[in-house]
């Protein structure tokens, strides 16, 4: 008896919602997260065929990458496809939940996930975000100190890059005077105290502020506890667009577009005219990425992946980098499996479902 709120708080904290862009609308759309999973089915979009596909075998949450409901509307009816898909599911009491560009923006996430398709080495971020991580300085009693960094480490402080449990402390003297009404765990009332403490540092990303505090505040002992907060300017390597790493081996440009369209299975690559150089670093961004061009080139990127490329990009691409679009569809649906064995990692007793409608609205005449 699994409520879908189980499953959608579980992929915030792989995907936080607050790493979602300004203009997007991930989350929950339709539905009540509190009544029991039945099954889940995931998809890259919400149509008609894959609601119809969820009543038909028994799934009451769909996941997909694409917002039904975005940009906003403001009716809903059975003259479109958006109003008419809302109405089905909550006919059928199915919730809708979207992850999408929260899950492009986390580095095991849509581009993570193409970058490993790839056999991709040492992959980053391709434009990390800033602004997301803020630093914790406590003072800590002596005795205390691991005790307090353990469970503020436990709490999902302390993490920088592929290094876990992170923190840094100085000694000093702490002083206080409780006054008539304080319960101090160190000293008396209205006498001057000077204590030997730790000023302990941790680094932690700023949506976790509220649970980290709450748990300093748990395994601290005292009844006042003095910690400053502080907004960093960082960049967060784990977060941001696209990603970018190298081959293992070298390859000519046809060698390489042979590669990529045998890895990702496409039937169609469109690339800019080729330079000669051979392709070693590769960039690159699930989705109508074009933005992060100027990343690509500046992080020395030989090639860069992406979608929903115009005439005047490969243009402007033309000898500096080979500019490849394989298709928004192409280029994200390996979503679905990315979710599917995420889930099933998680969760062993759930049915969980790849949709099995394309809901690709590109066709291909050759
Ligand atoms: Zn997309």
């Amino acid at each position: 008896m699994i409520p879908i709120k189980d499953i959608t708080n579980y992929l915030e904290q792989w995907a936080p919602l607050c790493y979602q862009e300004d203009y997007d609308n991930s989350g929950l759309l339709v539905g009540d997260p509190h009544q029991t999973v039945t099954g889940v089915l995931i998809c890259l979009d919400v149509t008609e065929a894959v609601i119809e596909e969820a009543v038909h075998t028994g799934c009451n949450l769909i996941i997909a990458h694409h917002p039904l409901i975005f940009p906003a509307i403001k009716n809903i009816t059975k003259s479109t496809h958006k109003g008419r898909c809302i109405m089905q599911a909550i006919k059928h009491d199915i919730t809708i939940y979207a992850m999408h560009t929260n899950l492009d923006n986390v580095a095991t996430g849509i581009n993570g996930h193409m970058a490993t398709r790839l056999n991709l080495q040492q992959q980053c971020v391709l434009q990390p975000k800033s602004s997301t991580l803020q630093r914790l300085t406590v003072y800590v009693p002596l005795a205390s100190v691991d005790v307090v960094r353990d469970a503020l480490h436990a709490a999902g402080a302390g993490n920088i890059g592929n290094y876990t449990h992170c923190s840094f402390r100085t000694t000093g003297t702490g002083t206080f005077q409780p006054n008539d009404v304080a319960n101090p765990t160190i000293g008396h009332k209205g006498t001057l105290e000077q204590v030997e403490e730790y000023k302990l540092e941790v680094i932690f990303p700023t949506y976790l502020s509220k649970h980290i505090i709450q748990a300093m505040q748990k395994a601290h002992p005292y009844e006042e506890v003095a910690y400053l907060i502080q907004p960093l300017g960082n960049q967060n390597h784990q977060v941001g667009g696209g990603m970018i790493g190298d081959l293992e081996t070298a390859l000519d440009t046809h060698a390489f577009l042979v590669y990529l369209k045998d890895t990702m299975q496409l039937q169609h690559i469109r690339h800019s005219v080729p330079n000669h150089n051979n392709i070693k670093r590769v960039a690159l961004c699930g989705g109508a990425g074009i933005s992060l061009l100027p990343e690509a080139l500046k992080n020395g990127a030989d090639a860069f992946i992406t979608a929903d490329v115009k005439y005047h990009n490969f243009c402007d691409a033309a000898e500096k980098i080979l500019l490849v679009d394989i298709g928004h569809y192409e280029s994200e649906v390996g979503m679905k499996q990315l979710l599917h064995s995420n889930l099933s990692e998680q969760y062993k007793t759930i049915r969980l479902l790849i949709s099995q409608s394309t809901s690709n609205p590109v066709c291909y005449f050759c």
